[in-house]
This record gives C-alpha cells, structure tokens and sequence, in this order.
C-alpha cells in the first residue's frame, strides 16, 4: 500500500512509514491522536530540512505585499497574517520563504487543497 507518495526525503520518509502504521493500528483514540501528533511533526522536521526562515524574512514577506492577503486584498494587522505553505507540508513542500505566502484567517481556511502561488501572482499583477 502507499502509505505517502510524497517525496520527503531519508529519514523521514521511514518515520512517515512508521507513524502510519501505527496509526492503522491503533487500538484506542489516544494512540490515533498520537500517532497523528507524530506525523505532523515528522512532515514539519522533513519541511525544515528542505528549507527554513527567519522571523525578518516573514515580515519583509508581509510587507512586500503592504501586510495584504495575496489572495483576496483584505489588509490585515500586523501579526494577523497566517503563513500558508504553497505547497503544502504534508505534500513535501519547504517551510522556506520561497513556499511561503501571506494570507488571511478566512482565506487560508477557504482555500483547502489549492496550491495557486498567490504571491508570485500578486507580485507580477499587484492587487486590483
Ligand atoms: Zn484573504
């Protein structure tokens, strides 16, 4: 069975592996909920090793974009502003600021599988 197409590289691919059968079986919610705990933060060590930033980096993300959501306009506090992974972590993706884009609560929770580099389109076409 494929367990994780993903490409996230050695280790983690085998500690992927590992946390998802635990999981398969897991006899009790708890051990579900652990073993949930666990490939979370596999994905996020295999996300680092790809690639990480700095809090300035963010910030200089932010205000590149005047602390906007790329994806709908709405300005935001500084702060609000969620990091969305354009590709998304548990695809493989970095936790570089290459994979990083500036979105609100409500777009990023609207956008659910979508990978539109929303950043790189504001960047070319500025906000209307
Ligand atoms: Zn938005």
């Amino acid at each position: 069975m494929n367990y994780y197409p993903f490409d996230i590289g050695e280790p983690f691919q085998t500690q992927i592996l590992d946390a998802f059968r635990a999981r398969d079986a897991a006899k009790t919610a708890r051990d579900r909920s652990r073993a949930n705990a666990r490939i979370r933060s596999i994905r996020l060590s295999a996300a680092r090793a790809k690639g990480t930033h700095t809090d300035s980096e963010w910030r200089e993300l932010c205000a590149k974009f005047w602390n906007r959501c790329v994806m709908c306009g709405v300005h935001c506090q500084r702060g609000v502003l969620q990091k969305d992974h354009v590709i998304p972590i548990y695809q493989g993706g970095s936790d570089a600021i290459d994979n990083l884009q500036p979105l609100c609560k409500l777009c990023n929770l609207a956008k659910g599988p979508d990978s539109t580099n929303w950043a790189a389109y504001r960047a070319e076409h500025g906000f209307e």
